[in-house]
């Protein structure tokens, strides 16, 4: 079962765009989508008119396209609808490049829109909407003005919230991660604000995303396997704990202290209440990223090692 989240942010990743003149993907559709969801977070009607698409498409596309981009609006319009996130009111006379013509010069009454599910998730969710603009520009907006963009596509409240975080607007690596942090915090913390390791229900200032595979050694789909790769920690411990190998998740889902502990007794005081404690966020589809974590980051042996110390 596919939650509406991952079917929106799996199709944004999947994402088919053409090539622009320099090789990078062009951003017609990712625009349409900004727009969209603008559109969706102010509770404004589905479907748009195409005139209206037209318009403010071939704006967002004149200012935010790449260098060299025609600001040719029909074609996200009718590409996005082979997509699970993108519908029209009408089937297209016929297909082929003809319906282009058709669509830019009689302007018919067609309208087009977010499927009603996922319109619904983006209109209800306020952290759904903002964790797909998260994916939007990480993925293809690189170097854009992200207030600009997000104040052109009324998100203002968005660039208002990125800013907090990331204290800039600019999007290089380091602040691109932090932004994942905060997104999968936010993701995480939906399923109730509780310790994965502990079980400790706290103030959400006091968890973090933690991952479960350390990050840099997540391939690229890895790191979007949003829903699995991660788990909210408490700061208070835990998640030091199981960040230096001190705890493991066996294969049976059950927390595991390092035979390392012996030689830290104080360490091992406060590890030991978590030993044998069923994790919930144990299961199928994040056992892989638990072993890995277990083969690599564990600390298998009794005595300190300091080849194991990175
Ligand atoms: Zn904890």
């Amino acid at each position: 079962m596919v939650s509406p989240i991952e079917t929106v942010l799996a199709s944004v990743i999947r994402l088919n765009v053409q090539p622009s003149r320099d090789g990078s993907p062009k951003r017609h559709q990712p625009l349409t989508l900004l727009w969209a969801i603008g559109r969706a977070v102010r509770g404004e009607e589905r479907m748009a008119e195409w005139p209206e698409v037209k318009r403010k498409v071939a704006g967002l596309i004149r200012q935010f396209g790449r260098a060299g981009d025609a600001a040719t609006p029909h074609y996200p319009f009718f590409a996005l609808r082979n997509t699970p996130l993108w519908e029209l009111s009408e089937t297209p006379p016929e297909e082929g490049t003809r319906h282009l013509t058709w669509l830019n010069s009689a302007d018919p009454a067609i309208r087009g829109g977010f499927r009603p599910a996922i319109h619904d998730l983006l209109t209800r969710s306020r952290d759904a909407a903002d964790l797909v603009v998260d994916q939007l520009l990480h993925d293809y907006f690189d170097g854009v003005d992200e207030a600009a963009l997000l104040g052109a596509v009324g998100l203002t409240d968005t660039a208002a919230a990125r800013r907090d975080f990331t204290g800039a607007l600019t999007y290089e690596a380091t602040v691109a991660r932090r932004g994942e942090q905060a997104m999968l915090r936010r993701l995480l913390i939906r399923g109730g604000a509780r310790c994965a390791l502990c079980g400790a229900e706290l103030p959400e200032r006091l968890l973090v995303a933690a991952h479960i595979k350390r990050r840099t050694d997540c391939d690229e789909r890895e790191r979007r396997d949003l829903d699995n790769v991660a788990m909210l920690a408490c700061t208070l411990g835990c998640d030091s704990l199981y960040e230096h190998g001190y705890i493991k998740i066996s294969d049976d889902g059950l927390v595991e202290l390092s035979p390392e502990l012996a030689s830290h007794p104080d360490l091992h005081d406060r590890a030991s209440r978590l030993a044998g404690r069923p994790v919930a966020v144990w299961q199928d589809s994040s056992r892989g990223y638990f072993a890995w974590h277990a083969t690599n980051v564990f600390r298998r042996q009794a005595r300190d090692e300091s080849c194991q110390d990175r």
